[in-house]
């Protein structure tokens, strides 16, 4: 087959390799419906993080199980089928605690920018759709695999609960997905950190009540004005870098909670700061798992549609222009079709 392959920083390459197969008993190897670009793969393809070698790359999956492995009993050839990033057991301790990214089995899936991907722990990390889905509920499934499951996790997180005040720092794919989750979890106000006008746009569709477009400590003012000067109850990281990690520390109120969620690069907190802020901080790789039966129900009863945060669709030979249109921010997030 051919498939995706990040050689180094800026090139991306569809070429052979060798079709994925059942190596593990517990695996599944399934038929790609649709595939993506995620904003954490833009961190090697602009050579912020180191590259081992040539990398497969994709991490996003949905579609029709081909194969199973013989220890493989809840999900079978045939049925549509939705995994995270991480392969977990859904049995061990940690997963058990709603941690699956943790868990002690756990495998990173990559590879999924391809016609077909190898999903280890089949039972415990995939999860079947009632039916094969119509193909406009392809890209809001899709959806759910990371990005809707990451936003979710942001909220949950971030303790979002009815009649909040939500700040989410971040107007990329992630952010706009942690919009429509607080709305989702009864966000009353949700205000969103952004200067980029068709996202803006997005975020008050799927439930931004204000807009900010100030950054650094103009923004924080702005948002302690916005709240009579108390600050948010929960806010919503989605970024990963130092401004947006201090952004988000400087508007919680204090006794508020900040999640984070994008993979921080170069981020470094001060003791005494966080000492005085008096803020709760919980975040890390989304346990996309835990979320994802909820997750696949909301969007299969058409309740939220989050595949609109795909505004660039692409034949999947056609990877590399996804990659440069995420890249220089022309597109929020780039669909693929195998
Ligand atoms: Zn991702
Ligand atoms: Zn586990």
């Amino acid at each position: 087959m051919r498939a995706t392959v990040l050689h180094k920083a800026g090139d991306v390459r569809f070429e052979e390799l060798p079709d994925p197969k059942i190596l593990a008993p517990t695996d599944a190897v399934i038929r790609l419906a649709a595939t993506c670009v995620c904003g954490s793969d833009l961190w090697p393809y602009r050579g912020i993080q180191a590259m081992p070698g040539p990398m497969p790359m994709g991490h996003e999956y949905c579609g029709i199980v081909e194969d199973v492995g013989r220890d493989v009993t809840s999900v079978k050839p045939g049925q549509f089928v939705i995994g995270s990033f991480f392969a977990s057991d859904n049995t061990c301790p940690h997963c058990h605690a709603g941690y699956q990214t943790s868990c002690e089995h756990r495998e990173y899936v990559t590879g999924a920018q391809a016609p077909k991907l190898r999903v280890p722990l089949a039972d415990g990390t995939l999860v079947a759709t009632p039916d094969v889905p119509a193909d406009d509920l392809v890209p809001g499934l899709l959806a759910t695999s990371d990005v809707f499951g990451t936003g979710w996790f942001a909220a949950d997180a971030a303790n979002v609960k009815p009649g909040a005040t939500v700040a989410v720092v971040g107007d990329g794919a992630v952010g706009l997905m942690a919009t429509l989750s607080a709305k989702q979890l009864g966000a009353e106000r949700i205000i969103v950190m952004s200067r980029h006008e068709a996202r803006q746009q997005l975020a008050r569709e799927y439930g931004a009540t204000d807009i900010v477009a100030e950054r650094g400590a103009e923004g924080i003012a702005r948002i302690k004005e916005l709240t009579r000067g108390i600050g948010a109850d929960a806010v919503l990281e989605c970024v990963g870098t130092q401004e947006s990690m201090q952004q988000a520390i400087g508007v919680a109120r204090p006794g508020g909670y900040v999640s984070y969620v994008g993979v921080p690069h170069g981020v470094s907190l001060d003791g005494q700061q966080l000492f005085f802020a008096h803020v709760h901080l919980h975040g890390g790789p989304a346990p996309v798992r835990r979320f994802l039966p909820h997750l696949v129900d909301l969007v299969w009863n058409r309740t939220v549609d989050p595949g609109k945060v795909f505004d660039l669709r692409l034949p999947l030979a056609q990877v590399a222009e996804g990659y440069r249109a995420m890249d220089e921010r022309r597109a929020i997030k780039a669909l693929l079709q195998p």
